[in-house]
């Protein structure tokens, strides 16, 4: 089952909720977390084993994807430390 987070950047007020991440029934493809230097978001995407992950929003190929359970990374808007928060729920 997959789960969903939130992000959250208090210094540009970015805020979205409800990313889901994970697998759910099939195990390929599944949904990573991204940071997309090009237009600037974190997100997530389907990714598939062996194929290069694009970004969600402007499907750039080659996104950086972040770990499942990763808390902190820096904005892509600003710069500044931003966070994940795991949320309630899961998803198939
Ligand atoms: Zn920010
Ligand atoms: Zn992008």
């Amino acid at each position: 089952m997959g789960g969903f987070v939130d992000y959250h950047c208090k210094h540009c007020r970015t805020e979205l909720t409800e990313i889901a991440i994970g697998r759910g029934r099939q195990s390929s493809p599944y949904l990573r977390l991204f940071r997309c230097a090009k237009c600037k978001t974190v997100g997530s995407t389907w990714v598939e084993d062996g194929a290069v992950p694009r970004c969600g929003t402007c499907y750039e190929p080659g996104v950086e994807l972040l770990p499942d359970d990763v808390t902190r990374i820096d904005c892509p808007k600003c710069g500044q430390p931003a966070r994940f928060t795991p949320r309630e729920g899961s998803w198939e």
